[in-house]
């Protein structure tokens, strides 16, 4: 017998990536920062510990000034939610489940599509070029809703902010959502186009260029009048949904810029490191804006290559799917992690007979 409702009998929840505990695997495989959190984001986490018999300021006024002042944005213009994968829940249940289509690339965050199906959503997945950039002409004829991840992810390719705002001009009684989990990798923010845009609405998380994916904290920045609505949404499901550690460790985030740049830097190198290396080996890698790598290899498939890495300790992640299925993506790790990745990768194609 199941008491779940019969509308959710056919959902297809999101599969995040694996957390293994039964070996030490070296985890390249949910776009997580290998540094640890800004030491302040720790201390002011800690400074809260005797303070949690309280329920925190549901609107973490403190955390949105720091964000706001960061964007030069008025705080009215932010809202933080538990994870960026909150307020995108908000965005598909608030905005989304009206007559009006909404439109996403078929390879993206897929997340998109769980939303979608658990919110009831009219969608469509419109492919990707053959290279896997979006073609604009696509987003631009009008009467749809669009989400764009920007770097998109598993693919790591850019769009500037030019074509996004081809696409919010396009049509301005339709939203367009920008999706910029990766952008501080080598990306560049819309957030400037919110002054102009109404119809824009910019997301962002603290989870992977400043280290605090396991606190869940994310954000989006849009007119004010978006963000009044999103929070009625927030109000009418959690007003408690970013407890104060996390928005204390988030705000420790964001005073130390230092440590930011420090570490996107070091990831960037990396990235840049690992790519030649491995494009040297014949491996296809498409250039990366994002903390994460997607390559394939002539020689090997995806699902093999997967396997053999696992089996060497490396966690990738790999997508069983169409267009997917040659490629893994490789988040970046430590240099020596990825040097070691890269060894690994000689011997995998070695045995293959490559
Ligand atoms: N957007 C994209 C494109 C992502 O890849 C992810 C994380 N996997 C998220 C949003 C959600 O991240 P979080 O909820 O940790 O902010």
């Amino acid at each position: 017998m199941s008491y779940l409702n019969r509308i959710y009998s056919g959902l297809k929840p999101y599969t995040p990536g694996e957390q293994m505990s039964d070996q030490n695997y070296i985890k390249l495989n949910t776009n997580e920062n290998p540094y640890e959190a800004s030491e302040k984001a720790r201390k002011y986490a800690q400074a809260e510990l005797s303070k949690t018999r309280l329920y925190q300021d549901p609107e973490n006024s403190r955390l949105a000034e720091a964000i706001a002042k960061y964007h030069h944005v008025n705080q009215n213009q932010v809202i933080i939610t538990n994870g960026s994968d909150e307020v995108l829940y908000f965005i598909f249940a608030g905005f989304f489940t009206g007559e009006k289509p909404l439109l996403f690339p078929n390879i993206t965050y897929g997340f998109y599509r769980v939303y979608a199906g658990f919110c009831g959503v009219n969608y469509r997945e419109v492919p990707l070029k053959a290279d896997f950039t979006i073609d604009l002409d696509d987003y631009t004829k009008g009467n749809a809703n669009i989400i764009i991840a920007n770097p998109n992810a598993p693919t790591g390719l850019k769009m500037e902010p030019s074509d996004i705002e081809r696409i919010l001009k396009a049509d301005q009684n339709s939203l367009v959502v920008v999706d910029e989990a990766y952008v501080d990798f080598g990306g560049t923010s819309c957030i400037r186009l919110v002054e102009k845009y109404d119809n824009l609405i910019v997301v962002q998380t603290f989870s992977k260029a400043r280290q605090l994916a396991g606190a869940r904290v994310g954000f989006a920045i849009s007119h004010e009048k978006n963000i009044s609505d999103l929070k009625k949404i927030k109000y009418s499901i959690n007003p408690y949904n970013v407890n104060r550690i996390s928005e204390a460790m988030a705000i420790g985030a964001m005073e130390d810029q230092e440590h930011f740049e420090k570490t996107i830097s070091k990831v960037i190198e990396t990235r840049e490191a690992f790519t030649s290396a491995i494009r040297e080996k014949g491996f296809l890698v498409l250039d990366s804006s994002t903390n994460f790598v997607f390559a394939k290899h002539p020689g090997i498939k995806g699902k093999a290559l997967y396997t053999k890495l696992r089996e060497k300790g490396f966690l990738v992640r790999h997508f069983d799917t169409g267009l997917l299925t040659d490629f893994i993506r490789i988040s970046i790790g430590k240099m020596e992690d990825m040097m070691l990745l890269a060894d690994a990768f000689d011997n995998i194609l070695r045995e293959a007979g490559q």
